[in-house]
């Protein structure tokens, strides 16, 4: 991925998350306290503006930048691991170009920091099958959004959504849907 590519795919992922800010709210709802659109919008829209203000000019610097903004202002569980995947995704940018090894990266450290395995109805079970699709070549939009819907019939193991046990079923988790718009987003920036 170039640095172009990455701003691009930022930018996409941005207006994305703030079109359906009050979506990801309403998913957190039932299941949670109802902030994740708010959050989000919030920090990748401050993620864009120090990316225009600072102008970094190389991939590992992009990505640098955004962990730490996405660190302090996104705020609640999310922040903090959105920002862990996006430092584990700079350190790797340092040494290797392949968009599987980066994003391997990103992904164990969202692991390193929440615990989660697949199968807990989080982020994870979008990260994991995403790179997993990657990986073999067959990812597709429609893939990524599918792995979102699919945390509908999982029972909440990890976060806020934990506390409903059962009652956590049949609702998608809201941080697998952001992160389906990172991957999707991803896919339509083009980057590689
Ligand atoms: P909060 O729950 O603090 O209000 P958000 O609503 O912004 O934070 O984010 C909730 C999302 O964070 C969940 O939908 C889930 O995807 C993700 N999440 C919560 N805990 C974990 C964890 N331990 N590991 C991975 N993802 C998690
Ligand atoms: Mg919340
Ligand atoms: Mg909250």
């Amino acid at each position: 991925m170039t640095n172009e590519q990455l701003k691009q795919w930022l930018q996409l992922f941005t207006d994305k998350v703030v079109e359906n800010k009050q979506y990801l709210s309403d998913l957190d709802t039932p299941i949670g306290d109802g902030d994740h659109g708010a959050n989000m919008a919030r920090g990748t829209t401050e993620m864009m503006k120090a990316i225009e203000e600072k102008n970094p000019e190389t991939v590992t610097d992009t990505l640098k930048l955004s962990a730490m903004t996405l660190i302090s202002k996104v705020g609640g569980a999310s922040g903090p691991l959105y920002g862990s995947a996006f430092m584990g995704m700079t350190k790797a940018s340092m040494k290797t170009e392949d968009l599987v090894e980066i994003l391997e990266a990103g992904l164990a450290d969202i692991q390193k920091r929440g615990k989660a395995e697949i199968g807990e109805k989080t982020m994870v079970d979008t990260w994991a099958p995403t790179i997993e699709g990657l990986k073999n070549n067959e990812l597709t939009i429609e893939k990524v959004q599918s792995f979102s819907e699919a945390t509908k019939d999982i029972k909440a193991s990890k976060g806020r959504a934990s506390y409903l046990g059962e009652r956590s079923l049949g609702h998608i988790d809201p941080g697998s849907m952001s992160s389906a718009y990172l991957f999707e987003t991803m896919i339509k920036a083009g980057v590689k």
